[in-house]
């Protein structure tokens, strides 16, 4: 297989890789946004149970409470008519002492009562904030639902498209050329890199003149000593690359 051709096959297959890898991120991204606003709104729906069920057991609570309380007034409507029935003096103190008690008991929980309405008030309150928050996400997520659904249907097709397409391309690289691009493209995110004056177009470190002599002869590949890139030789820069080659001031080994 001529140099030229691989080289051809090598640019293809990056250049694909590249598209590729942009559509893949870009996928993640918006199944990312998508699963976090679901974890919010589960979160939120968590919150919410939380609190009515707290607020249920205040309710119950309450209620036992002025069950009590109910209580208390009718043993002290008793203990009144039995003040009213009192003759002598012992008894009518220890009836006075009973209604004192039941008075202090009353009160207590009418304290109690009170404190709860508070508590549950500030509940209710809370649920009201959840609830408007899970409804704010709902609509959030429902007014977006069709497109970003037909976003996410069309970004895969994309990325299964170009998954065949690389296929083919891979195909036309010779097997030990490709394991070598596969294993730089792993750890650099890209593999392909030429040199026209002396400079490696990916990461602009010099290669040696002895290589840059050997890659200009066109007889092979080889992988540039700082970013392990596979290198080839090209008489003019990429037209993407000129202005940026331009930029960094190259220096012409030739
Ligand atoms: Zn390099």
């Amino acid at each position: 297989m001529k140099l030229q051709a691989q080289i051809d096959a090598l640019e293809n297959l990056a250049k694909l890789d590249a598209t590729l890898s942009t559509l893949e991120a870009e996928l993640s991204r918006e199944g990312e946004l998508l699963s976090d606003k679901k974890e919010q709104l589960r979160r939120l729906e968590e919150r919410f149970e939380i609190t009515r069920a707290t607020v249920g057991d205040m309710d119950r609570t309450r209620g036992e409470l002025m069950q009590d309380a109910r209580q208390m007034s009718v043993q002290m409507e008793r203990s009144r008519e039995k003040l009213s029935r009192s003759r002598s003096e012992r008894e009518v103190n220890a009836v006075q002492r009973e209604i004192e008690e039941l008075r202090k008991l009353y009160r207590d929980r009418e304290q109690e009562i009170e404190k709860i309405n508070g508590l549950s008030e500030r509940a209710r309150q809370e649920m009201d904030g959840a609830n408007s928050e899970r409804s704010a996400l709902l609509g959030e997520l429902g007014a977006n639902e069709t497109a970003r659904a037909s976003h996410l249907n069309e970004l895969e097709a994309n990325v299964s498209a170009e998954r065949e397409k690389r296929k083919e391309l891979v195909k036309a690289v010779p097997p030990v050329l490709y394991r070598r691009y596969e294993l730089v493209r792993k750890r650099r995110g890209s593999a392909v890199a030429y040199t026209y004056g002396g400079t490696c177009s990916a990461c602009h470190i010099a290669i040696s003149p002895m290589m840059f002599q050997k890659l200009r002869r066109g007889e092979d590949f080889d992988q540039c000593p700082s970013c392990q890139r596979i290198l080839y030789f090209r008489i003019d820069p990429l037209p993407e690359d000129a202005a940026d080659e331009e930029a960094q001031g190259s220096e012409s080994t030739a």
